[in-house]
């Protein structure tokens, strides 16, 4: 994961399919989300009696064996791989969460962040709850365990719905079916397909391609969803007056090959590209994409230039979470093991370089000076998302706004700053006019400041990101 980016907050998997290996399904299925969390993977299964999981710190290829999978009997399965926003990276906070309560064993997974978490946490304790991890996911499993007393779980879920604010994308599991939840914005992406009879649940389409499910469609926003043997039902759908898609999911986060909310994000990142193209062109031989997430839009700034579309950085994709971090002698040393220039096709060259998005500005600087050592004549570092100004509250950690390095300077002062001969963010119109008018539903926040859901839980500005939330980890 590179260091200046903004870091995704998980991935969740679900799959309902009677005579199918659903565990090594959902481990299939949190392979292809792996973009979404690195940290800690795990599944939990049910036969229909009882629900069996496994997790643990690290990859899903790390954490599951071939053994272990065998060992995950039944035909229901949720599947979860994180990136922690809230909660500490522990073995503790794991997901999938699986406790007791009234009505029988209850399992969940979750994507997102909720924005009166920590409220919600306080008012828990003073309840007499004992939680044993530092997420909000656990605060939404027990706020569901608790209004669940009539064992009327959709209910519960409406009841929890009306008290939790922010983004949640969830799957649930008890012994006998599963419930897919979307947070009325549709904050964090959630589809459904269809394989062989069964059904499958993912954060994105190319977890169902990769299981070969057929898509069948998004979840909606506000949508409660009963899946079981008979089939999916829906049991309500608590919609809010306005849908808040995260952009950032086209932008950065997602899979080029997968499609929400209507939209391919390769697609969306090609046109975003040429959108670039349109506002920004500066005397120039070539286009250079930093990889990987600035490939597609390089590919749509070349071909609405007209200019030679070059791979003229190379990445090493063995560098993972492992990588032990150089020291201070060494710094440049990380970026060079990660991404290297090819000399012979960029010396000489006025560089148009495409990157998807700049948080801190570490990373940049670093790569336009290995540029100009690679002999490039000019570097015009073009961006494919307007400046981040401001902290995003729902799942995904932007850094937090003292960090960020767009909220502190100038564009002339950061082009200075990263030592580029040109700087240019695509607009913010120009990034909505390719969504024409389902820009409408898209959340921007980190852009604007302005945030679709209230934040209660964090003191914004001063205390920059998390700050409640670094109380709770403590
Ligand atoms: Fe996505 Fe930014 Fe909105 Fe967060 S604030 S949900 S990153 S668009």
């Amino acid at each position: 994961m590179p260091a200046d980016k903004p870091h995704e907050a998980c991935g969740v998997f679900a799959v309902c399919a009677p005579g199918q290996d659903v565990a090594r399904l959902s481990y299939y299925g949190l392979y292809a989300l792996q973009h979404r969390g690195q940290e800690s993977a795990g599944i939990a299964v049910s036969d229909g009696r009882e629900i069996m999981l496994h997790k643990g710190m690290g990859l899903v290829a790390e954490v599951f064996s071939g053994e272990r999978l065998a060992a995950l009997k039944g035909h229901l399965a949720i599947g979860h791989v994180r990136y922690s926003t809230t909660g500490a990276s522990h073995p503790v906070n794991a997901q999938p969460l699986v406790f007791y309560c009234g009505r029988g064993m209850l399992g969940l997974a979750h994507n997102g962040n909720l924005s009166n978490g920590f409220t919600l946490r306080r008012e828990l304790l003073e309840a007499g709850a004992v939680l044993q991890t530092t997420t909000d996911s656990e605060v939404l499993i027990n706020l569901i365990a608790r209004l669940n007393g009539d064992h009327n779980l959709p209910a519960a879920i409406r009841q929890c719905m009306a008290r939790v604010e922010g983004a949640y994308s969830l799957v649930l599991l008890t012994e006998d079916r599963i419930y897919v939840v979307r947070d009325p914005y549709g904050f964090r992406p959630l589809c459904i397909g269809e394989l062989h009879g069964g059904w499958v649940v993912a954060s994105e389409s190319c977890a169902l391609d990769g299981v070969g499910a057929r898509f069948v469609r998004d979840v909606s926003p506000g949508e409660i969803l009963e899946i079981s043997p008979d089939g999916p039902r829906t049991c309500a759908v608590e919609a809010a007056p306005r849908q808040a898609h995260c952009i950032f999911e086209y932008i950065y986060f997602a899979r080029p090959d997968s499609t929400i909310d209507g939209f391919n994000v390769g697609r969306v990142r090609r046109e975003m590209g040429r959108q670039l193209a349109r506002e920004f062109c500066p005397p120039a031989d070539i286009v250079v994409p930093v990889p990987d997430s600035g490939i597609a839009a390089a590919r749509g700034y070349a071909e609405e230039s007209g200019l030679r579309f070059e791979e003229g950085l190379m990445k090493n994709r063995y560098v993972g979470r492992t990588f032990i971090q150089p020291v201070q002698e060494m710094r440049d040393m990380g970026v060079r093991i990660k991404l290297n220039p090819v000399r012979e096709a960029v010396a000489g060259k006025r560089v148009i370089l495409v990157d998807d998005s700049l948080v801190r500005g570490t990373t940049s600087g670093k790569i336009v000076r290995m540029l100009r050592e690679a002999g490039v004549a000019k570097v015009y570092y073009c961006l494919s998302s307007p400046p981040i100004i401001r902290s995003c509250y729902y799942g995904i950690d932007t850094s937090n706004e003292a960090e960020l390095i767009a909220a502190r300077k100038t564009v002339s002062e950061i082009r200075e700053h990263i030592g580029a001969d040109g700087l240019h963010y695509l607009s913010l119109e120009g990034l909505l006019r390719v969504f024409g008018e389902k820009a409408r539903d898209l959340c921007g926040a980190c852009f604007t400041g302005e945030y679709p859901v209230k934040i209660r839980d964090w003191a914004v500005g001063k205390f920059g990101f998390c700050a409640c939330v670094a109380g709770v980890n403590r």
